[in-house]
């Protein structure tokens, strides 16, 4: 694990640094969309400043993505390696991940309507339950 976290951080031009191999080792293994407290609170020894700053700089890194707009006004992270989109519950905050959707019509239709060419996407959606 420590080799493919270490490998992780060359392959993104960042230093191995002890925290950071902790904070990228916790969002390797938690698919719950942390916040910067979250991680704080299971990693105590590492202040909640440096966690911060660690999972900004994955982020101009795209290690890791943000996922804001949320209703709790929380910055939440989320790794950038497997491609999936997010259904946000706007009753609970709850993040769901998604992947059952192909993207290629949407990209296709973006691309002709600008002119541009797309080389990243994000979906999030918002919803909420059926209120019976
Ligand atoms: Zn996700």
């Amino acid at each position: 694990m420590l080799d493919q976290l270490r490998a992780v951080l060359q392959e993104h031009q960042l230093k191995a640094t002890r925290q950071r191999l902790l904070v990228l080792e916790y969002m390797m293994t938690h698919e719950n969309h942390p916040t910067a407290d979250m991680i704080h609170q299971e990693l105590p020894e590492i202040s909640l400043a440096t966690v911060y700053n660690t999972l900004e700089k994955f982020v101009a890194a795209n290690l890791v993505i943000v996922i804001d707009g949320m209703a709790d006004g929380k910055r939440h992270y989320d790794t950038a390696e497997e491609r999936h989109y997010h259904v946000i519950n706007t009753d609970n905050n709850d993040i769901i991940d998604a992947s059952n959707f192909d993207p290629s019509t949407l990209i296709k239709a973006a691309e002709e309507a600008t002119g541009l060419t797309i080389t990243d996407y994000r979906i999030d959606l918002y919803g909420h339950p059926d209120k019976k």
